[in-house]
């Protein structure tokens, strides 16, 4: 009995030491296999590579998304108006002369306020703005004669809606155009900051009692839009924005606004049929 007590001693001895060598074994094999493992390891940090390498695909989806949307933005708002503008944008260095060129790339400086301005006081305005209800002092003294003219010679009674426009009042007048139309339609009938023909002194809005006093291209055809457009060179303005010429002049067919230029410039302006800015390059 006691030969047989010692024997399971043993064997339970021997198969403790058998686990533990078998678990030894174990720890030491999968050891072995975890290094060789290593190498996949790298295989298989490729394989984190390749997830990093979904996620960079992802953040590159992402990034040219963005990139992808500005360069639409600036193709398609400064590379077509804005851009070629910027790029081609001249600051006019005579901003006080009586002929200057001021359109889409022909800019006044921001700071420019002619030095002349007088208030319109002997001719029918429509609107109490006192900035407005001016203009520099040889154009208003041409518009009272033209006005004058009218009523002695056809009995046509001319209104003054909109004269002198200073750079801050075109930026709050274009803000207010491009929020409620868009910038593409504001560009074809608002002029931006700067681009501004008003901002000279040297331009008038007229209108008339069959046009219930407002501006639209229906004056060109009213009785009083047909006799400014043949005889508004005789006292030094001309129709700045004719019909048929919104390429050139950047600006659909006005025929409500007047530009002084003198008597002389403008005759020639007139007879030649051309645009001011076709003048300028001929
Ligand atoms: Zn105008």
């Amino acid at each position: 009995m006691k030969k047989k007590k010692v024997k399971w001693h043993r064997i339970l001895i021997l198969v403790t030491v058998l686990i533990l060598f078998l678990f030894g074994a174990f720890l030491v094999i999968e050891g072995i296999i975890k290094d060789k493992e290593a190498p996949p390891e790298e295989p298989v940090s490729e394989e984190p590579i390749e997830e990093p390498s979904k996620e960079p695909v992802e953040e590159p989806v992402d990034e040219p998304e963005e990139p992808i949307k500005e360069p639409e933005k600036e193709p398609e708002k400064p590379d077509e108006p804005e851009k070629p503008i910027d790029q081609n944008i001249t600051i006019v260095e005579n901003p006080g002369a009586i002929d200057v060129l001021v359109n889409r790339t022909n800019n006044l400086p921001d700071t420019y306020v002619p030095e002349d301005l007088v208030k319109l006081t002997d001719v029918p305005t429509v609107l109490s703005n006192p900035e407005i209800n001016q203009l520099r002092k040889s154009a208003y003294e041409a518009l009272v004669e033209l006005f004058s003219a009218a009523k002695n010679e056809a009995e046509y009674e001319l209104f003054a809606r909109s004269g002198y426009r200073s750079y801050n009042t075109q930026v709050s007048l274009y803000s207010s155009y491009v929020a409620n139309h868009g910038q593409a339609a504001a560009d074809t009938f608002s002029a931006k900051p700067g681009q501004s023909e008003h901002q000279t002194g040297l331009s008038m809005d007229i209108t008339c009692e069959a046009m219930n006093f407002l501006l639209d291209d229906t004056f060109g055809q009213t009785d009083e839009g047909k006799w400014v457009a043949e005889n508004a060179h005789r006292f030094g303005f001309i129709i700045r924005y004719p019909k048929g010429k919104e390429d050139i002049t950047g600006y659909m067919y006005e025929p409500w606004h007047i530009r002084f230029l003198g008597i002389e410039m403008a005759t020639e302006v007139f007879e030649s049929g051309l645009t001011l800015e076709e003048y300028f390059e001929q």
